[in-house]
């Protein structure tokens, strides 16, 4: 009698609990992923975003404002940017808390990089004619003395701060945060949709630097191709669930003379385009990092073996294409190569 009660009662609380597992699993909103693209900062933006807090869709829409306002504003070439407004001023200029920080910290790379990221070549790439987007005709190989003149009007150590009024003095330099934008843009756009959903997963994709917001589904990894810099096969995958990760190579913008190839990436040494590497991937936490360090470790590229341990202990990991086509990677970078 007794055990047949128990048995009714497991019977019962077997049926409930499968029952009840049913109900959840069935009633499970499905993630769906909102996918939405721009073309801005001379290339194409891509936002991937899932959101059960809020519309998925107005969350995109918010990243590429964010975007916008960013281009627009730190565009050293749009006569009513910030930028522009410093770089055609002679003495001290009072500047918003954003653009100080951003320029300072641009600023700080330079420094921590020994000069190879430097965000104030805006003479130099005006001077090949990288300042602007889709003209090929104005580009061009310099003389050798207007290039020795606008590396006298580039450097570092020429900016000036004053954190009490918030002033900059770029003192004839022209400030060109093209190296660092997008990784800003990245974080700005991360810290916005997080604010609003921490739980919003997805990826945003800014001309091949991205920024995972979350996995895939909330668990997986998302896949990301790495381009081949002499063509348009991919080739290597990379398995990320969270962090960024960013590509500088010779094929984004660039420029054949005499079968020699001249890149956006300007070496702030030389003057000239750098020349060590055909590509440079880094995978980092932050969008930040992975885009001075990717244009960073493209200047640094002759010295590939330095970058290869230097930048794991800073807390990134590298692939390379050197110029000959050879692939180099640091110990850590396999890692990303394998799907967890
Ligand atoms: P990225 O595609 O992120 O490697 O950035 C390239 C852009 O950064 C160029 O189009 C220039 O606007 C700017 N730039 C060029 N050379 C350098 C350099 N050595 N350091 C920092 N920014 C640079
Ligand atoms: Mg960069």
């Amino acid at each position: 009698m007794k055990t047949k009660r128990i048995l009714v009662i497991s019977s019962i609380s077997l049926l409930v609990t499968v029952g009840i597992f049913l109900i959840v699993y069935f009633r499970r909103v499905p993630v769906v992923y909102q996918e939405e693209e721009a073309f801005l900062m001379g290339t194409r933006l891509r936002v991937v975003l899932a959101s059960k807090r809020f519309s998925s869709k107005s969350l995109a829409d918010n990243v590429i404002s964010e975007f916008r306002r960013i281009d627009a504003k730190f565009d050293p070439y749009r006569e009513d940017s910030a930028i522009y407004k410093l770089n055609h001023s002679s003495g001290w200029v009072k500047v918003d808390k954003e653009t100080y920080n951003l320029v300072e910290t641009a600023v700080r790379y330079c420094q921590t990089t020994g000069g190879a990221f430097d965000p104030t070549l805006g003479k130099l790439i005006t001077l090949w004619g990288f300042d602007k987007f889709d003209e090929k005709k104005s580009f061009k190989v310099p003389s050798e003395s207007d290039i020795k003149q606008a590396l006298k009007n580039s450097g570092c150590d020429k900016v000036e701060f004053d954190d009490r009024d918030m002033m900059i003095k770029t003192n004839g330099v022209w400030i060109d945060l093209g190296g660092i934008a997008k990784g800003y843009a990245l974080e700005r756009a991360y810290a916005l949709v997080k604010g609003l959903d921490p739980d919003a997963t997805g990826f945003i994709d800014i001309g091949g630097e991205i920024r995972i917001i979350g996995p895939k589904y909330g668990r997986a990894p998302w896949v990301i191709g790495v381009r081949d810099p002499r063509g348009s096969d991919v080739i290597d995958y990379l398995y990320l669930k969270k962090g960024a990760v960013s590509t500088s190579g010779d094929y984004e913008r660039y420029f054949i003379v005499n079968g020699k190839r001249y890149c956006h990436i300007l070496d702030p040494k030389t003057g000239y385009p750098a020349g060590g590497a055909r590509s440079v991937t880094v995978i980092a936490d932050d969008g930040v990092t992975a885009d001075v360090y990717s244009t960073a470790g493209f200047v640094m590229a002759k010295d590939w073996r330095y970058v290869l341990v230097h930048f794991p202990e800073l807390g990134m990991q590298v692939m390379m294409v050197l110029s000959d086509g050879k692939m180099v990677k640091s110990d850590g970078f396999e890692y990303y190569e394998n799907p967890r």
